[in-house]
C-alpha cells in the first residue's frame, strides 16, 4: 500500500444467511429501518464504512420463486447477547418511481421495505469484501443523497477511532428537507452538515463542494445517483488533481436504471 489514504482490504468468506424482520421503524421522513435477526447471523463482520450486503427480494413480477438482488449498507450489526439471536440493521429509502409515485413504490426493493413487517423472510448476502478506513484522515468530506446517508453514518463511525475531533463536511441532497432528522445525533461542534433540497440541489451541492476547504489532508465519500456525482468526480480528481486514493465515489444507483451495477465506472469518460 502506498499513498497517504491507502486503504487495507479485507476478504470475507461469502455466506448466504436466512433472516427474519424483527422490527421496523420510520427514522426520518422516507427511511425505514429495518432490523433483521437469525442465529445465521453469527459471525457477521463488516469492517469497512462503505461494505455493502445483497439483499435477495421477490421480484413481483409474480413469476414463482422470482428473485431480484439490491445493495445496501449493514448500518449496524448487534452480536445476541444472553442466547438471543445476532441482529442487523439496514434503512431502506423508500423512494418513489420515476413518474412520482407513492413512497416505496419505485422498485422491488423499496417496495418490500415499505410493506416489510416482523417475521418476514429475506436472504442476505456478503459483505464479500472490506475496504477498511485509511488510518489518518485530517478532515472528511461527505457527499450523499438518501441512499448514501447509512454509509455516511458508517464513515461518521469509523472517524470515531481514526480522528474523533476531525472536522467534518457533510453535503446531503435529499427530496425531503426534514430528513435532516436522519443525522440530527451526528451533529457536533467542527462539523457542518448541510442539506440542499429542491430542483436544483445537485448544482448547489457541487457550488458548496467548489467553496469547501480541500487539502492534502481532506478525505473525500460521495456517493449517491451516479450521474448526479460526474461533475463532482471531475472537479476533485482533474481540476484539484486529488489522487484516487483522496477520492472514494460510488454511484449507488441511476436513474432511470432498475438494478444498477455500482462497479461500472461512474465517469463513463475516466475509469480510473
Ligand atoms: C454499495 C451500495 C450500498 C447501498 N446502500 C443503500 C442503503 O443502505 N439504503 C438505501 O436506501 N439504498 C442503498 N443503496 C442504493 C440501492 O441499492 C438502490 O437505490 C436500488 O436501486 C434500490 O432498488 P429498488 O429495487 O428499490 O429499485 P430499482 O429496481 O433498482 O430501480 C427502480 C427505479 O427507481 C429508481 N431508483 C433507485 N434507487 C433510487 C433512489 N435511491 N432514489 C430515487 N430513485 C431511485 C431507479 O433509477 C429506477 O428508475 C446502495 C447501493 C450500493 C451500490
Amino acid at each position: 500500500m502506498t499513498g497517504r489514504f491507502a486503504r487495507e482490504r479485507v476478504r470475507h468468506e461469502l455466506v448466504r444467511r436466512e433472516v427474519r424482520v424483527l422490527r421496523t421503524e420510520l427514522v426520518a421522513p422516507g427511511m425505514r429501518r429495518v432490523t433483521l435477526s437469525s442465529d445465521e447471523l453469527t459471525g457477521f463482520a463488516s469492517p469497512g464504512p462503505a461494505d455493502h450486503v445483497k439483499l435477495a427480494f421477490p421480484d413481483g413480477s409474480g413469476g414463482a420463486g422470482a428473485i431480484v438482488t439490491r445493495d445496501y449498507t449493514p448500518l449496524a450489526f448487534r452480536a445476541g447477547a444472553d442466547g438471543a439471536d445476532p441482529e442487523l440493521d439496514v434503512d431502506f429509502y423508500l423512494h418513489g418511481d420515476e413518474a412520482g409515485g407513492a413512497a416505496g413504490s419505485g422498485g422491488p426493493a423499496a417496495r418490500w421495505a415499505a410493506s416489510a413487517a416482523p417475521g418476514d423472510a429475506i436472504t442476505v448476502m456478503g459483505p464479500r469484501g472490506s475496504a477498511l478506513p485509511p488510518a489518518d484522515i485530517d478532515e472528511l468530506i461527505l457527499v450523499a443523497d438518501e441512499s448514501a446517508l447509512p454509509s455516511a453514518v458508517r464513515w461518521l463511525g469509523a472517524l470515531e477511532t481514526i480522528a474523533p475531533a476531525a472536522p467534518v463536511l457533510g453535503l446531503f441532497s435529499v427530496d425531503d428537507p426534514a430528513t435532516a432528522d436522519y443525522l440530527r445525533a451526528f451533529e457536533a461542534e467542527g462539523r457542518e452538515l448541510r442539506w440542499f433540497s429542491g430542483e436544483d440541489r445537485d448544482e448547489r451541492v457541487g457550488a458548496a463542494l467548489r467553496e469547501a476547504r480541500i487539502d492534502a489532508g481532506t478525505f473525500c465519500f460521495l456517493a449517491g445517483e451516479a450521474s448526479a456525482l460526474v461533475p463532482l468526480r471531475r472537479f476533485l480528481r482533474r481540476e484539484l488533481g486529488l489522487p484516487k486514493e483522496q477520492v472514494d465515489v460510488h454511484g449507488y444507483w441511476k436513474r432511470g436504471i432498475s438494478g444498477h451495477d455500482h462497479h461500472a465506472p461512474v465517469d463513463p469518460s475516466d475509469a480510473d
